[in-house]
């Protein structure tokens, strides 16, 4: 791990810090997405970006259409064999550093589309660094996918994939109902 140090008038190092965590810290807070968005989940992402979810708060919101300016790949929803291609091309055309996210249950495994024209999860094309489980997933577990991405980020860890644990639907259904005081 490289370290930068600041040169005093004095002498070396009034202040020493590691370059590498410094580093690790903007790139975790200044994220900027490509959605990959094919089907239904894509309007769970859009939802995040909205003021109730605020994807802004992760400095995430600023999406790129060109790869090259991107750092994390959102596969959002099915993938079929003929957009697999365009996917590896896609992955292939960002620069390093780069991450991906799986986003809901068909791009993760490929979901109820047990077939032929469908990929069975997009890491039969590409590496994946968090997967979200759900069909679609709620924008909180988007989030929640977002922070492991942060840390995985912060820690310098790559090619360890990770999931969100899946959400309990009526743990959800009763949060919802509880009568106010
Ligand atoms: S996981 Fe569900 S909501 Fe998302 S793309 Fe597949 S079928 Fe649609």
């Amino acid at each position: 791990m490289g370290e930068m140090k600041i040169l005093g008038g004095g002498g070396e190092v009034a202040f020493t810090t590691q370059f590498d965590a410094l580093l690790a810290w903007a790139r975790k807070w200044s994220l900027f997405q490509y959605p990959f968005a094919t089907a239904c989940c894509g309007m769970e992402f859009f939802a995040v970006a909205s003021p109730r979810y605020d994807i802004a708060r992760f400095g995430a919101e600023a999406p790129r259409f060109s790869p090259r300016q991107a750092d994390v790949l959102w596969v959002v929803g099915t993938i079929s064999q003929r957009q697999a291609p365009v996917v590896k091309r896609i992955y292939d055309q960002m620069t390093e550093p780069k991450w991906v996210v799986a986003f809901g249950t068909c791009a993760s495994c490929g979901g109820f589309y047990d077939n032929y024209t469908t990929v069975p999860g997009v890491d039969k094309i590409i590496p994946v660094d968090v997967y979200i489980p759900g069909c679609p997933p709620r924008p909180e577990a988007v989030l929640d996918a977002l922070m492991l991405l942060q840390e995985k980020i912060q820690k310098g860890v790559h090619g360890e994939p990770v999931s969100v644990p899946p959400k309990d639907p009526l743990s959800q259904l009763r949060r919802k109902t509880k009568p106010s005081r």
